[in-house]
């Protein structure tokens, strides 16, 4: 199950929470207020892909 992080806009609580892709959708009470007015921040767990440097070529052209 993928771990999302919710903010209460509320009270401000910040609390993560292991939710299914069922239940990602529907609204997570808050743990310190009990409200519903909670929204749901950007996952931790962000793919990040790893790029090579970019190589850089110098073409030198003899000169006369
Ligand atoms: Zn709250």
């Amino acid at each position: 199950m993928p771990l999302y992080e919710y903010r209460c806009r509320v009270c401000g609580y910040r609390f993560e929470k292991l939710v299914r892709l069922s239940q990602a959708d529907q609204p997570i009470a808050c743990p310190n207020c009990g409200t519903s007015e909670t929204e749901r921040l950007l996952s931790a767990f962000a793919a990040r892909t790893s790029e090579g440097a970019s190589s850089a070529t110098s073409c030198s052209t003899g000169g006369g």
